[in-house]
C-alpha cells in the first residue's frame, strides 16, 4: 500500500507534476482518462507537491510522520536459564544447517558456565579430590 495518496478533491490541474524537483509525479493520457503516477523510489519527500496542490488532494501526513512501520516479525530465541534474547529462530537453524551443529540457547555468560559444569562431570579426579578434601576437613 503507498504512503503517498491522492484523494477525490484532485482535479487533474497538474501542478504537483509541474512543481515536483525530483521528477517523481508525471501524468499519462490513456484515451478519455489522465492517470497521475508517482514514484516512490524517486521522491524526496519534501512535501512540495503538497504544499502546492490548491486542492489539498495530497495525503502526504503519513509520510512527514517518518514513523517507524514492523516490516518482519520472528520467533526469537532466548537463553534456556536466563531469559536474555539472542538470536532468531531462523538464524539459528540456518547456522545449524550450515555447521552441522545443534547450537544450545544459551547467553555467552550461561555458555561459560555450562562449560564449567560439563568439565566438571568429564574431570572425575578433580571431583574425587574435592570429596576427599572434604571428607578431611569434617574428621
Ligand atoms: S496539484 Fe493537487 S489537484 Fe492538481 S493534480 Fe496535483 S493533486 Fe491533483
Ligand atoms: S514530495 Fe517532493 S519529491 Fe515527492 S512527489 Fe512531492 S514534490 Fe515530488
Amino acid at each position: 500500500m503507498s504512503l503517498f495518496k491522492v484523494n477525490e478533491k484532485c482535479n487533474g490541474c497538474l501542478s504537483c507534476v509541474q512543481n515536483c524537483p525530483a521528477s517523481a509525479l508525471r501524468y499519462q493520457d490513456r484515451g478519455n482518462q489522465r492517470k497521475i503516477l508517482h514514484n516512490m523510489g524517486l521522491c524526496a519527500r519534501c512535501g512540495n507537491c503538497w504544499r502546492i496542490c490548491p486542492q489539498k488532494a495530497i495525503e502526504f501526513g503519513e509520510l512527514l510522520k517518518g514513523q517507524w512501520e514492523e516490516v518482519v516479525n520472528m520467533e526469537l530465541v532466548r537463553c534456556i536459564v536466563c531469559g536474555s534474547p539472542l538470536y532468531t529462530a531462523k538464524l539459528k537453524n540456518t547456522i545449524s544447517e550450515k555447521v552441522e551443529y545443534k547450537m544450545e540457547s544459551l547467553c555467552p555468560e550461561h555458555r561459560k558456565t555450562n562449560l564449567f559444569n560439563i568439565w566438571h562431570r568429564l574431570s572425575p579426579k578433580r571431583e574425587s579430590k574435592r570429596v576427599e578434601s572434604y571428607d578431611y576437613r569434617e574428621a
